[in-house]
């Protein structure tokens, strides 16, 4: 049996992407039932497979996740942080399960999330590629072996013009990571960007820069750097597919799991 695909934020770029991969069954146990956008939102009314550049296939984007959610299984949600924390309560209430690849949620946004995964099965993960996901597991790795070494941890990341948040969730991701390894606080050790007379940088810092431009998909860079030497564990997105074809993967995984809020590494099982 099909396991059956709300997509919410379905006229935006991952959106799109996501509608022409399931309409290609990249993932060919998920069908695309339903599709949500802010009233607002131009695409409403329209034809979602139209709305991503395809064919008709009979699905309208609706403005009202509650009144599509009965005829799906699995909601994958790339909109905005005010939408997500208030349709994942939505979702709770339905028991359907959840994938989340919103980025830049809040303390009490991401509060939100966590007590609906009391609830039902979510995935959520600021970036939903294998190779980003293989970065983190790398990341956590090196700064393991590397610690009390002194090497010094910095991540550069480099997004599209239009890009809401930063640094990105997964610079952010991958300093938890970096700091996991090396037993620190990522909150009393993370330093955003620098400026003027800062003085010489300690010891026991995470730096974080975000580098905004054009259309970058998306790089992130963590740079391991020493007296003498330099390791840089880099990641490159060309296109979105990465993301929506992890994300759809998780869709299918995360459908009929225990309540829990779970991430990349479960599905992909790094
Ligand atoms: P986008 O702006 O192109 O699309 C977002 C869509 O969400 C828009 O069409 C917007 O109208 C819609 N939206 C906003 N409020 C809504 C609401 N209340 N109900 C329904 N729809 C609503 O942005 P994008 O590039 O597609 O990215 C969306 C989000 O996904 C961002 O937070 C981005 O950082 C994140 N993202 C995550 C990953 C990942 O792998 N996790 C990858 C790419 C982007």
């Amino acid at each position: 049996m099909s396991k059956k695909v709300i997509l919410v934020g379905a006229a935006g770029r991952m959106g799109q992407t996501l509608t022409r991969l399931l309409l290609a069954r990249a993932e060919p146990d998920l069908e695309l039932v339903g599709a949500v956008e802010r009233p607002e939102s131009p695409g409403v009314g329209q034809d979602v497979g139209r709305w991503a550049g395809g064919a008709e296939i009979g699905v309208n984007i609706s403005s009202n996740l509650s009144t599509v959610l009965p005829d799906g299984d699995v909601v994958i949600e790339f909109s905005s942080p005010e939408a997500t924390a208030t349709h994942v309560g939505v979702v709770a209430e339905a028991g359907k399960a959840m994938v989340i690849g919103t980025t830049g949620l809040d303390a009490a946004q991401r509060a939100k999330v966590q007590a609906a995964a009391a609830r039902i099965p979510i995935v959520m993960a600021p970036n939903m590629s294998l190779g980003v996901n293989l970065l983190l597991a790398l990341t956590e790795q090196v700064a393991r072996t590397l610690r009390e070494r002194d090497f010094d941890v910095e991540i550069v990341e480099r997004h599209h013009r239009r890009k809401k948040d930063a640094p990105s969730g997964t610079a952010l991701a991958l300093g938890e990571a970096a700091a996991k390894g090396f037993g620190w606080d990522l909150a009393s050790v993370a330093v955003y960007g620098r400026q003027g007379l800062v003085g010489e940088r300690p010891a026991k810092q995470i730096g974080f820069h975000a580098v905004r431009g054009g259309d970058l998909v998306g790089d992130h860079t963590v740079l391991f750097a020493a007296e003498g030497e330099c390791i840089e564990l880099s990641h490159r997105a060309t296109n979105r597919e990465a993301f929506a074809r992890g994300a759809l993967r998780a869709a299918s995984w995360v459908v009929n799991r225990s309540p829990k809020l779970y991430t990349m590494r479960d599905v992909l099982g790094l």
